[in-house]
C-alpha cells in the first residue's frame, strides 16, 4: 500500500463568530509524516476532522490522492483516524473493535482476519485484554486500542488526534517506535496531532505550527528550530530565551542591540524577515540556551551580557544555568552549561554570557508582532 498525497487549499471553518481555522493552504507528500502542533483551541482538531471527512469545510477544498473529497463522506475515504477522545464502540470488546475496520470493508476474514488482528493485539499489548469492553480498560488501553482500529486496514492515509496522550512516558516512547515502523513499513501518509513538540521533532519529516486557527508555520523540525518564522514559533517549538532591546545600529551584516548598558550583536535577518530593523525600534533578542556560553566574570568583553547564576538544573547528561541577568535584572536566562566543563559555577557566582551570533534571532518586542 502506497501512501497518498494531500492538499488543502485555502480551507477554513468558522463555527458563528469563532474562526475555529482561518485560511489555510497545506501540501503533503506521498509517505511523509507531518505532525501538527499547538496550543489548545489553535485548531488542531477541527483541521483534521475536515480532512476525515466528519466536518465540512466553510470555504476551500481537500484533495487526497488526486480526488476532491471535500464533500465526500467519512466512509469513502480511505483513510485511519484516532480521535482524541477515542471513539470506541461501547458494546464491541477490544477484539471486536479492531476486527471492525477490516469487516466493514471486507478486506479479510476467517484466519487471515484472525491473524491481522492478532497482530494488532500483540503490537498494542493488548492480548491478554482482547475479550473485555472498553469500559473496562484504563484510558491508555482504550487508547491503544483505537490505534490499533485505525491501523489494521493499512490506510493510505491516517490522521491521529493526539494518540498517545494518556500514555505514560515509556510506554508512549515505545508505541512512538512502533507508529513509525508502521508508517514507514506501509509507506501511509500520516497527520499527526500533539501537544507534545518533542514527540513532533522526533517523528516527523515536516512539522506545522498552529496558533489561533492560523498555520504559523510548516518545515523540517531543523528548519523551525533554527529559523523560526515568529516569536511565537520560536518559543513553541524548543526553549527559548527572550532578551528585549533597542536597535542602535544596523548594517546588511549585523543588527546591534542594545540590552541595558550592553551590546548584543545580531546576524542581520535574511529571506522573509529581510527588512531593516530601525534605529530605536524595540525588539526580542531570541537565544536558545545551547547559544549562550558561561564564562567567568572576568573575561567579559564588548559583546557579552553578564549575570549571577540562580539555580543549576541536571537533567541527564545536560546541565542548564538559570542566569539572573544584571542588564535586565527581571529576566532570567537558561544556558546550557556543556558537559565539557569540568568546574562548574557556584550558585550566586558572577559570569559573562556570550552569544553565538548567528544562531541568535530577532524579533519585534512583545505586544508589536
Ligand atoms: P485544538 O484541537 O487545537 O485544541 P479545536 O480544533 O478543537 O482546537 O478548536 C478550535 C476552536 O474552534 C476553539 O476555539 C473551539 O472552541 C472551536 N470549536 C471547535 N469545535 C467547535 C464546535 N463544534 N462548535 C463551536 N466551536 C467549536
Ligand atoms: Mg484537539
Amino acid at each position: 500500500m502506497i501512501g497518498q498525497q494531500m492538499t488543502l487549499r485555502r480551507v477554513q471553518k468558522t463555527y458563528g463568530a469563532v474562526w475555529a481555522v482561518r485560511e489555510t493552504d497545506l501540501e503533503i507528500g506521498k509517505g511523509e509524516f507531518v505532525s501538527i502542533v499547538g496550543p489548545s483551541g489553535s485548531g488542531k482538531t477541527t483541521l483534521l476532522t475536515m480532512i476525515a471527512g466528519f466536518e465540512t469545510p466553510t470555504a476551500g477544498s481537500i484533495m487526497v490522492g488526486g480526488q476532491d473529497v471535500t464533500m465526500l463522506a467519512p466512509n469513502r475515504r480511505n483513510i485511519g483516524m484516532v480521535f482524541q477522545k477515542y471513539a470506541l464502540f461501547p458494546h464491541m470488546t477490544v477484539r471486536q473493535n479492531i476486527e471492525f475496520p477490516l469487516r466493514m470493508r471486507r478486506l479479510a476474514k476467517g484466519r487471515g482476519l484472525a491473524e491481522r488482528v492478532d497482530a494488532m493485539l500483540d503490537l498494542v499489548q493488548l492480548g491478554a485484554l482482547q475479550h473485555r469492553y472498553p469500559h473496562q480498560l484504563s484510558g491508555g488501553q482504550q487508547q491503544r486500542v483505537a490505534v490499533a482500529r485505525a491501523l489494521v486496514f493499512d490506510p493510505p492515509v491516517i490522521l491521529m488526534d493526539e494518540p498517545l496522550g494518556a500514555l505514560d512516558k515509556k510506554l508512549r516512547e515505545a508505541m512512538q517506535f512502533e507508529i513509525k515502523r508502521l508508517q514507514e513499513r506501509i509507506g501511509a501518509t500520516v497527520i499527526y496531532v500533539t501537544h507534545d513538540q518533542e514527540e513532533a521533532l522526533t517523528m516527523s519529516d515536516r512539522v506545522a505550527v498552529m496558533h489561533k486557527g492560523r498555520l504559523e508555520q510548516i518545515g523540517t523540525p531543523n528548519n523551525l528550530y533554527a529559523n523560526p518564522d515568529n516569536a511565537f514559533v520560536a518559543d513553541f517549538v524548543g526553549s527559548v530565551n527572550f532578551i528585549p532591546g533597542t536597535v542602535c545600529g544596523t548594517d546588511h551584516l549585523h543588527v546591534a542591540i542594545k540590552v541595558g548598558n550592553a551590546l548584543v550583536q545580531v546576524r542581520t535577518p535574511q529571506g522573509r524577515q529581510a527588512y531593516r530593523y530601525e534605529e530605536g525600534a524595540a525588539v526580542r533578542v531570541a537565544a536558545r540556551p545551547e547559544h549562550i556560553a558561561i564564562a567567568p566574570y572576568r573575561d567579559r568583553d564588548a559583546l557579552s551580557l553578564s549575570g549571577t547564576i540562580e539555580t543549576m538544573v541536571f537533567a541527564g547528561a545536560s546541565r542548564t544555568a538559570l542566569v539572573r541577568l544584571h542588564e535586565v535584572p527581571e529576566l532570567v536566562l537558561r544556558a546550557d552549561v556543556p558537559s565539557s566543563i569540568s568546574s562548574l559555577p557556584d550558585r550566586g557566582s558572577n559570569v559573562a554570557l556570550s552569544f553565538s551570533v548567528d544562531a541568535l534571532r530577532i524579533f519585534d518586542a512583545e505586544g508589536t508582532a
